[in-house]
């Protein structure tokens, strides 16, 4: 090997070593622009989902209700209070098409509508704060509202309880249950009233319990009560008296309702109905419950 080859062996060395730190600069540069763009894109994401709207995690949604600013989580379609608005046949049809498409339905947007319906009746109503509701099985319910039951029976006298007592001489909700009413219970109430032993204004009475009888024959549990008897809605409102017991209202004649009554203690007073306008659609709960 000469000098001269030495020599050229270097410098083909050096432009290999250039060329390769001319290739790391370029990688690191693509490298650089790529990892920029990946953070960019991240922050971006985090801005526009995380804290989208104030902050708030985007696990939630607004209550699609009118007025109404309660954060819902993205599993629900509503606030809690608002669902409860909506009668059970149209939740179970707004869960089954999100179900099958995972989108928003005309269900969806009927269930909205029922309820912005049932607000604006509330609004209407000007009912005190502290209004209470009761919930009672259909007919009974319709049965009150119409005035043809002058008394609910019950087991039990609110009065007992000292924060229920107030509620003596004002006015209540009077709230139909999402049961319908089972066809022996309606030919027991016929059979009370043929045998003149029902409590109930026959003339009224009569033709609700025979129509919803006639329909359940027709249709079975497919059966539309809502033009009769509706379900799972305030129906009005009616004065309640002070629980009396009923012996006392029968003088020892077998005269009621229903075989309700052999388990009944006390007929509360049921005092000039008031129907609302339109049935208002909620789902009611056990014993009194807060109305507004
Ligand atoms: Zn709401």
């Amino acid at each position: 090997m000469t000098a001269q080859d030495h020599i050229d062996g270097r410098e083909r060395q050096l432009h290999i070593q250039r060329r390769n730190n001319v290739l790391s600069a370029l990688w690191l540069a693509v490298w650089i622009i790529f990892a920029g763009i990946g953070a960019a894109a991240s922050i971006h994401f985090v801005i526009t989902h995380v804290f989208q709207s104030g902050g708030r995690c985007d696990m939630s949604h607004e209550c699609p209700i009118e007025n109404c600013a309660a954060r819902v989580r993205n599993e629900f379609y509503m606030c809690p209070r608002h669902w409860r608005m909506v009668p059970r046949p149209l939740q179970s049809a707004v869960y089954a098409s999100f179900r099958a498409t995972g989108r928003i339905s005309d269900n969806h947007r009927e269930a909205k509508r029922v309820v912005e319906q049932a607000e604006a009746g509330l609004k209407a109503l000007d009912l005190p704060a502290g209004t209470k509701a009761l919930t009672v099985y259909q007919p009974w319910a319709t049965l009150i509202i119409l005035g043809a039951k002058p008394f609910e029976f019950r087991k039990w006298k609110f009065t007992d309880k000292p924060y229920l007592a107030q509620l003596v001489s004002r006015r209540i909700v009077v709230h139909a249950s999402a049961r319908r009413p089972p066809f022996g219970e309606l030919d027991d109430i016929l059979r009370r009233m043929d045998d003149g032993e029902s409590g109930l204004d026959d003339k009224i009475a009569r033709p609700i319990v025979e129509g919803l009888r006639a329909a359940l024959r027709a249709r079975g549990n497919d059966a539309d009560l809502s033009e009769i008897a509706p379900l799972s809605v305030a129906l009005g409102t009616v004065i309640i008296g002070e629980p009396r017991s009923v012996l006392d209202i029968f003088k020892g004649t077998p005269i009621a309702d229903s075989d309700r009554l052999d388990h009944s203690l006390y007929g509360w007073p049921m005092i000039e109905p008031k129907a609302f306008e339109r049935p208002i659609p909620s789902a009611g709960a056990q014993g009194f419950w807060n109305w507004s």
